[in-house]
């Protein structure tokens, strides 16, 4: 079965939003063992969708529309599906009923002659109901071919797919499609791929395949197979295969977080942590507070910005920010050494360096990051030289300070 998706609405074309439906409903076919083949975006013209759906089904099995379902005259999604496959409009009088009671319950009065509209779909087709909204979906089924047509606002197609299309085109499905993901931190996509390269190369079922992302890279395993329970097994032994290449460099799986794994580790082992922070500017102390729970442990993130901030707060000596500056291997300890003294915990992280886009020289350009990490006395620290933007700059900080706290309290 090969599936397309086509996407209405002529503010996708303008770029004044992102088509998210169109990546929601790829995610959730590939689920499914559906393929999907193409994807495209039409202006709210009904010539051009006519000519998209005439198109899209010499080369699909199914297409699924989302938008173009509204109350105005320019919403003719449904209309021209409808004269694609030669189908008279007709009322359906529980989506009028529907209609009139959600008007009345929002105290908003029914316009008979836009919003009626809403209720009439092509003949013989299913309703797909929408307890999010007034535009009620549709399925119309021509031989083993099917055009699904959706409404447009996200959070009305998410919960109307999995209720209403999901069980409908389990049919459709013969296989099913299934990933693992591992997450990887400290390691760049090209020695990932380069570790696992006899396994990338090898797999075509399960398939291997590193990506790179804003925070840590990825090596996603996907399987195919009949049933969920034997891509799983095809996966299994890829697995840990992977998990014997990578080790401790995998922090998580799936769609795991890199606080999330910490912050379970320090509540179990029951370690105190504090935060002093430069150029993250408290994006650490966040991270962690995402964690729910931390409270537990976490006992202090202070943001020291200024080297008044780090000698006042920290206890960083003015000898040490005189002769190393502030971006420098012992200012990073002083600040490790003084969080974790000042606030009385396990441990204490420092982050101190150059975020961008200016004050970098050519001994400390930008992107240079010194993190202080001390842990029961004892304190490491080491030099990170990122590329990208401030924001990017930072976010890898704080991913490599995080991603280092665990690596340090895992047992060996
Ligand atoms: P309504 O019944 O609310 O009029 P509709 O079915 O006619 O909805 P559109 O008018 O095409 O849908 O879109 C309504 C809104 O839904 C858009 O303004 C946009 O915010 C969102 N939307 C539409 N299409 C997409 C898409 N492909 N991805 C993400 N959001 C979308």
């Amino acid at each position: 079965m090969k599936a397309e998706i086509l996407c209405v609405g002529t503010e996708i074309l303008l770029g004044d939003i992102v088509n998210t439906n169109a990546q929601f409903i790829s995610k959730q076919l590939a689920d499914l063992g559906i393929e999907v083949f193409h994807q495209s975006v039409v202006g709210d013209n009904p010539e051009r969708l006519l000519e998209e759906l005439k198109n899209g089904f010499e080369r699909s099995d199914i297409i699924i529309t989302t938008g173009g379902l509204g109350p105005t005259q320019d919403d003719l999604t449904k209309e021209t599906g409808a004269r694609f496959l030669g189908r008279e409009l007709v009322l359906d009088k529980d989506s009028l009923e529907n209609l009139k009671k959600r008007f009345s319950s929002m105290g908003r009065s029914y316009l008979k002659g836009n919003n009626v509209k809403q209720a009439y779909f092509p003949k013989g087709s299913k309703i797909l109901p929408n307890p999010n909204g007034t535009a009620p979906g549709c399925i119309m089924e021509e031989g083993n071919k099917a055009l699904i047509i959706l409404p447009g606002p996200p959070k009305e197609v998410t919960p109307m797919f999995i209720n209403y299309v999901k069980p409908i085109l389990k049919k459709y499905s013969t296989r099913v499609i299934k990933s693992k993901t591992l997450r990887i931190c400290g390691i760049g996509e090209g020695i990932m791929a380069e570790m696992a390269s006899d396994i990338i190369k090898n797999s075509t079922n399960p398939t291997v395949a590193p990506y790179a992302k804003e925070e840590d890279t990825i090596l996603r395993i996907t399987a195919e197979a009949p049933t969920e329970n034997e891509a799983l097994d095809l996966i299994k032994p890829v697995e840990s295969r992977l998990k014997k290449i990578f080790g401790i460099n995998i922090y998580g799986e799936d769609n795991a977080k890199i606080e999330g794994v910490l912050g379970k580790m320090l509540v179990d082992k029951n370690y105190t942590i504090s935060s002093a922070e430069s150029c993250t500017g408290g994006l650490i102390a966040a991270k962690l507070v995402n964690y729910p729970g931390i409270s537990q442990v976490f006992k202090e993130g202070a943001v020291t910005y200024s080297n008044e901030a780090k000698m006042n707060r920290l206890g960083v000596k003015k000898s040490t920010l005189d002769k190393y500056s502030a971006v420098s291997y012992e200012t990073a300890k002083e600040m490790a050494e003084g969080i974790a003294r000042t606030s009385n915990t396990d441990i204490g992280i420092a982050t101190t360096g150059i975020a961008g886009p200016g004050g970098g020289s050519p001994g400390k350009p930008v992107g240079l990051v010194y993190i202080g990490l001390c842990i029961k006395g004892k304190t490491k620290v080491k030099k990170f030289q990122y590329p990208g933007n401030r924001a990017t700059v930072r976010k890898r900080a704080v991913m490599s300070a995080l991603d280092w706290i665990r690596r340090e309290i895992t047992d060996k």
